[in-house]
């Protein structure tokens, strides 16, 4: 059942959003403008292409599998996934797939595609602005001394060793046991000690810790040599509780993390101008040790969303939550306390409606990652998927429709796999062969519980079934009359069309329409019988006699063991009969013959009137003298059962022709003309006889 192409066309043409039908084989089928110009493509240049080639080189195999096993299978085809600009360059797109009938039968996927390159790139710049800082932090090396009470240098680093060799001059000043107060009142320019414009606080501050009024400080001071910036964060503190007192000195080259701050502020102002641009709302969302929520960020797109600032979603936790639809609210909170509780990612689809009125589906995903303080910091978009939620409504509709067509026509549709196994059937389907959906699948037209027949009563081979031929020769058939059995029912007779599915040269399905025409196929019979029949007696008219004349001439051709005998007979003086006793004695004696005929003959053995008075017997499987003597039976029997007719006796008597069948006849006939002229002879030799014709040559 094909879907509807052009409401599907229009949809398609008119979408913003990319999207595409692709067949089962992974060939596009229809590219709408947005996805085309997406991949930097002409819709027409994708179409008849493989989908695989928006995707780069290594991932085809595996998208294609996907593809083929969403069809089959059905489950997800949905994601982020990474696949190719025309120019060569890779980005991020997300894909949602739907199922929907193929024009062949077979199933095909309608893709609709979102860029989200945009949102990929702000994740990563987040994402390596922390590994940067995080870098920098794990690679801090100070270096450390520790200072007695008076400043003298109880104990170095092997960092702060290195340093003081590395900086000549300054390894005789600062190693242990000199006075480290002394070394940076001599020497103010150089690390390790500290330079010149701070040198005044810093000395200050140290004296302090070292006489125990503060417990300790920080300092940040430049110290740049003739080819680098360089600055440094000097700590001192004291070291609570330690005896005798002991202070500690380290000093941090920060010039890179002091660079990586700088940078950080300007992506974060460039996070903050693409968050701008993005469309829907990114945010931050605090879930704090002692379990309350709480929004710390929200991007500007949250206005066109919920027609909300970023500061009345920040003032309050239950703002965005009013506008959800109440029904909506339970899922969506249980779906918020299980990713908290899988410590999953959470994504979850929504309705709301805005202060305006205007009822939009969102679509919400974050991710946890754990924050300060034990809290959890869940990071997230909201972005507005009304449209696809639409699209998929409208789809699911136009999908419904075709079910329903398939299901409503009257002509049972059945689908059969490349080896005549049926995969599916529809209602009509299972109504008029009489078996449930369950009880058809797997069966193929081979199957012997079918008890094919032809219209004519012989058996209907499975392998002439219209599917098989149409999967053999891949061409369709078309009004093809069968007898099927069906359950309490005898058999159904069905007209059957088969159209072969071919894809590539190899015939893949079939599907077989047929229609009940048992009403007709009965009726035709119960015509052709009447036809076939004398109506005064009741046996085979002429035209009867003849038709199975030439079958039974036709078998013993094909079978030349066959034996066939003719018998002609013919009432003697009948009309005498008809002058005495009137016109309807002379039907009475005529009926009285047929059905002593009838009685001394065997069901299989035909008897027809084939003249006025005159009868014809068609005796299968029976030879010469057989015929021989059930003529000598008829004839004794008439002769000795005269008709009882209004009181009076009617004697008639009989004489018989006899003539066996031979396949080496020129025609059926042959056989009645030798049994007529037998009969002749016995009229000739006096009546109430039989005779044998001479034997063909
Ligand atoms: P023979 O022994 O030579 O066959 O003599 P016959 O009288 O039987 O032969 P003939 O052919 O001279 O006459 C046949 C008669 O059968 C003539 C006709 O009136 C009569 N007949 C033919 N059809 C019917 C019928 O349907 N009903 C009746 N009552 N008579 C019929
Ligand atoms: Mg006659
Ligand atoms: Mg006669």
């Amino acid at each position: 059942m094909a879907i509807d192409q052009s409401l599907l066309q229009r949809i398609l043409q008119e979408s913003p959003i990319g999207m595409a039908v692709i067949d089962a084989d992974g060939i596009y089928r229809i590219v709408n403008p947005a996805y085309g110009a997406l991949y930097g493509h002409a819709p027409t240049e994708l179409v008849g292409r493989s989908f695989t080639s928006v995707f780069p080189e290594e991932q085809r195999a595996r998208v294609l599998a996907m593809h083929q096993a969403f069809l089959n299978e059905g489950g997800a085809f949905r994601g982020e996934t990474d696949v190719l600009h025309r120019d060569g360059r890779v980005f991020s797109v997300l894909a949602e797939s739907v199922r929907v009938p193929g024009s062949d039968g077979r199933g095909e996927r309608l893709v609709y595609v979102v860029d989200i390159s945009q949102r990929k790139r702000i994740e990563q710049a987040l994402q390596s602005s922390q590994q940067f800082l995080q870098s920098v932090l794990d690679g801090l090396t100070a270096h450390v001394c520790v200072l007695d009470e008076a400043g003298v240098i109880v104990a170095v680093n092997r960092a702060w060793r290195a340093f003081a060799e590395a900086n000549a001059g300054l390894a005789e000043r600062v190693h242990e046991g000199a006075n480290y107060l002394t070394a940076c009142a001599h020497d103010l320019r150089g690390p390790a000690v500290v330079d010149s414009a701070e040198a005044g606080p810093f000395l200050q501050q140290l004296r302090q810790v070292l006489g125990g009024q503060r417990l300790g400080f920080q300092l940040e001071y430049p110290c740049h040599s003739a080819t680098e910036q360089r600055w440094f964060l000097a700590r001192v503190s004291r070291i609570e509780g330690s005896q005798p007192p002991r202070i500690v000195v380290a000093h941090d080259n920060v010039t890179a993390l002091k660079q990586a701050q700088e940078t950080l502020r300007d992506s974060e102002a460039l996070l903050l101008d693409l968050a701008a641009s993005i469309p829907g709302a990114m945010f931050r969302l605090v879930h704090s040790a002692d379990r309350r929520w709480r929004f710390v960020y929200f991007s500007p797109g949250l206005e066109s969303l919920f027609e909300l600032t970023p500061a009345q979603a920040c003032g309050d936790i239950h703002t965005l939550a009013r506008h959800i639809l109440p029904e909506d609210r339970p899922a969506h909170d249980q779906s918020i306390r299980e990713a908290v509780a899988a410590g999953r990612v959470w994504e979850y689809e929504y309705r709301i409606r805005t202060a305006s009125g205007q009822l939009k589906w969102v679509q919400a995903k974050a991710s946890p990652k754990p924050g300060a303080d034990g809290s959890t910091v869940w990071t997230g978009v909201l972005t507005d998927v009304s449209q696809r939620k639409h699209m998929e409504a409208v789809l699911k509709a136009s999908e419904e429709k075709y079910r329903t067509l398939f299901e409503t026509v009257p002509q049972g549709v059945v689908y059969q796999d490349a080896n005549g196994r049926i995969t599916s059937a529809n209602t009509a389907a299972q109504r008029i062969l009489g078996l449930t959906l369950e009880q058809m699948q797997g069966l193929g037209s081979i199957d012997p519980r079918w008890h094919a027949l032809h219209e004519d009563g012989s058996p209907f081979p499975g392998d002439q079934h219209p599917a098989m031929v149409a999967l053999r020769t891949g061409q369709p058939v078309s009004n093809v009359v069968m007898g099927v059995s069906v359950p309490d029912r005898g058999h159904a007779w069905l007209l059957v069309n088969a159209t072969p599915l071919v894809r590539q040269g190899v015939v893949q399905e079939v599907y077989a329409s047929f229609e009940d025409i048992t009403e007709r196929v009965l009726m035709s019979r119960e015509l052709h019988l009447q036809a076939s029949t004398d109506y005064l007696t009741g046996v085979a008219n002429r035209r009867g006699l003849m038709e199975r004349l030439q079958l039974e001439f036709k078998r013993l051709q094909q079978q030349p063991n066959r034996r066939c005998a003719v018998l002609a007979a013919d009432l003697d003086h009948f009309k005498r009969i008809n002058d005495q006793w009137g016109h309807a004695a002379g039907d009475a004696v005529l009926q009285h013959v047929a059905r002593l005929m009838r009685q001394l003959t065997r069901q299989r053995d035909l008897v027809a009137r084939s003249g006025g008075e005159e009868f014809t017997l068609l005796l299968p499987e029976v030879d010469a003298d057989e015929a021989l003597a059930l003529a000598e039976r008829l004839r004794q029997h008439l002769q000795a059962t005269p008709l009882l007719h209004q009181g009076q006796l009617l004697p008639v008597t009989l004489s018989l022709g006899v003539s066996p069948m031979s396949a080496a006849d020129a025609a059926a006939e042959v056989a009645l003309l030798r049994a007529d002229q037998a009969l002749y002879q016995a009229k000739a030799a006096g009546r109430n006889q039989v005779n044998l014709a001479p034997a063909p040559r």
